[in-house]
């Protein structure tokens, strides 16, 4: 017995001796080489969602007819206040950029000032908003998981400027029968300042009640949200996880 415990001890030391640097490199699999692109252009994996030249991709989510929001002259597009539009595609676990702007002449208060949204899945809406010097919910102000999680900072300009999102969107996972096995999660970079850390997805993001679990027969296209004011959206694109 005594032998058989010193042997035992003396393994896991003789195996440490016997480490090398070489025993802890992964060389498989090299990751694929992509251009990381700039501040004007996508990485060169991206799927480009809006180029500042035509909505193709993009469908009016009331009628679905061709999306018909105003592009304008400098590359951006303005919600046309006749809905929401979305996604041709649909899309599962995504690193999303976007590129939004309230209007320059403040209109409005609270919840009416510059407000948009960008949804995950037509489900889960990281809000737009004219955040800066305009009191509303905190749950419900720019960069909110929409009355789920307020932001951890108040990172907005001043309206009229172009703001960015860089948005890390996991799917939550379901069995067939609707089921949820797991929770989303939503990682958001408001004007490159961490906003919402690694936050899971509590469900549905209403205005009116409780999160509800996601109807899986909702397809999963990328929504922006026309809630009555002219916001102005330039630069999406995002790559696929
Ligand atoms: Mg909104």
């Amino acid at each position: 017995m005594k032998y058989i415990l010193l042997l035992l001890v003396s393994i896991p030391l003789f195996a440490q001796k016997e480490m090398t640097p070489q025993m802890t490199e992964a060389w498989e699999p090299v990751p694929e080489i992509i251009n990381p692109g700039d501040a004007n252009s996508p990485p060169s994996d991206a799927i480009v969602l809006f180029d500042g030249t035509d909505l193709s991709q993009w469908i009016n989510a009331k009628t679905g007819k061709a999306a018909d929001w105003t592009i304008n002259p400098d590359g951006s597009m303005t919600v046309k206040q006749d809905g929401g539009i979305e996604t041709k595609e649909e899309f599962g676990s995504i690193q999303l950029h976007i590129e939004w702007r309230t209007p320059p002449v403040i209109k409005g208060k609270g919840q009416g000032r510059g407000n948009s949204g960008v949804y995950f899945q037509k489900t889960y809406e990281v809000q737009v908003l004219d955040s800066y010097n305009n009191v509303t919910y905190s749950n419900g102000q720019a960069a909110s998981i929409y009355k789920q999680s307020i932001p951890l900072v108040n990172a907005s300009r001043p309206p009229g400027e172009w703001q960015t999102y860089d948005i890390i969107f996991n799917e939550p996972i379901f069995y067939d029968n609707g089921n949820r096995i797991k929770k989303g999660t939503l990682t958001v970079f408001h004007n490159g300042v961490l906003v919402q850390n690694n936050v899971e997805i509590k469900g549905t993001t209403e205005y009116l009640g409780h999160p509800k679990i996601r109807d899986i027969n909702t397809p999963k296209r990328l929504y922006l949200q026309d809630h009555g004011n002219p916001v102005s959206y330039r630069n999406i694109w995002l790559r696929k996880l």
